[in-house]
């Protein structure tokens, strides 16, 4: 099924409201999705940067904002804080790990709003340094958050992005490390225009074989589970975007992967040199680029600069 390349980027239209029924009647079932109110997603946002997310998104944006959390208590937590600051974002619960949770949020999205207008993939997971977890754990957990749970979100969320709209993939400058060190016949392929979602999906998997069996370095693989996740999550956002630009040309959907930066976050600790606030600024630049614009498209952006790749 991971290697399946899902035929799911057209927008699919919006449930009706309405019902023909037996008699031939139309009966109202449910609430008329409010299709006029834009609507922003943020994933893993009950702390850390996605919470930074929200909270200027609720200041910027125009629209509905919505925290999402896999657990409903730390997610309520959240939205309670910003509330106390007079911010109101909405809620819904999604961890990205459950698939059911992903398709019981895309079709509430879908329902209520016809689709989302800005999704902002930020949930990720990082062992620290001094886990001792061993190291075909490690990548097995990392990759199964960092890139196939992610991908399992935009295989359900891209086709009910509606024109305009805008994806944000939180990755990091680690993936670009970790390219940089992997053998050249792989950086060939990650940086290649023509890479499929396919072929992504099985390098991904070869990765988190070989470390299984320990072969991963002789793979040509580099010796990092978070970089090479993150490496997969900036290929993936390149290959999305390509794929609309050709499958919805007209629709001027932007779809970029970034870089917050170093954060100080529970998953970067206390030394890390910006504030969760500072390591918004790029993924909501992203989130918020004017309509009708063309760039930046299927790049890896820092500081609200495009980076090489
Ligand atoms: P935190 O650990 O502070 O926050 C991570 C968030 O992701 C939490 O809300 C966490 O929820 C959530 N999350 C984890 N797994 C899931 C899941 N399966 N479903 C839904 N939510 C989930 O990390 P940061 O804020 O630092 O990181 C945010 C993003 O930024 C990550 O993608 C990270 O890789 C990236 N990044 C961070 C950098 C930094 O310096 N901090 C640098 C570069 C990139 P819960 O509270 O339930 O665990």
């Amino acid at each position: 099924m991971r290697g399946r390349q899902p035929a799911l980027l057209l927008p699919e239209l919006p449930h009706s409201s309405l019902q023909l029924h037996s008699a031939g009647s139309l009966h109202t079932t449910t609430p008329a999705p409010i299709m006029s109110t834009k609507v922003a997603v943020v994933t893993g946002s009950n702390k850390g940067i996605g919470l930074a997310i929200v909270r200027a998104l609720c200041k910027q944006y125009q629209g509905d904002v919505y925290l999402t959390a896999r657990d409903v208590t730390r997610g309520q937590e959240a939205v309670n804080s910003l509330a106390s600051d007079g911010l109101k974002p909405k809620f819904h619960q999604l961890d990205i790990n459950d698939l059911n949770s992903i398709t019981t949020a895309a079709a509430y999205f879908k329902e209520k709003y016809g689709g989302v207008d800005v999704l902002i993939n930020n949930a990720g997971i990082a062992f620290k340094g001094a886990d001792t977890t061993p190291f075909p754990v490690q990548a097995e957990v990392t990759l199964k958050t960092n890139f196939f749970a992610t991908r399992d979100m935009l295989t359900h969320f891209l086709p009910l992005i509606k024109a305009g709209g805008r994806v944000v993939n939180v990755s990091s400058f680690v993936g670009s490390r970790a390219l940089n060190k992997c053998k050249p016949a792989l950086q060939q392929r990650f940086r290649s225009e023509d890479i499929t979602e396919e072929e992504l999906v099985g390098l991904m998997e070869q990765f988190v074989e070989q470390a299984k069996s320990g072969e991963h370095e002789k793979g040509g693989w580099p010796d990092t589970a978070y970089g090479m996740s993150k490496t997969g999550l900036t290929t993936l956002s390149m290959i999305h975007a390509r794929r609309l630009s050709k499958e919805r040309p007209k629709d001027g959907i932007l779809v970029n992967a970034c870089c917050p930066g170093w954060v100080r976050t529970d998953m970067a600790g206390d030394k890390a040199p910006k504030s969760p606030e500072e390591g918004a600024i790029t993924p909501v630049y992203l989130a918020l680029l004017p309509a009708g614009a063309t760039d930046p498209h299927g790049k890896f952006v820092s500081d609200k600069e495009v980076q090489p790749w």
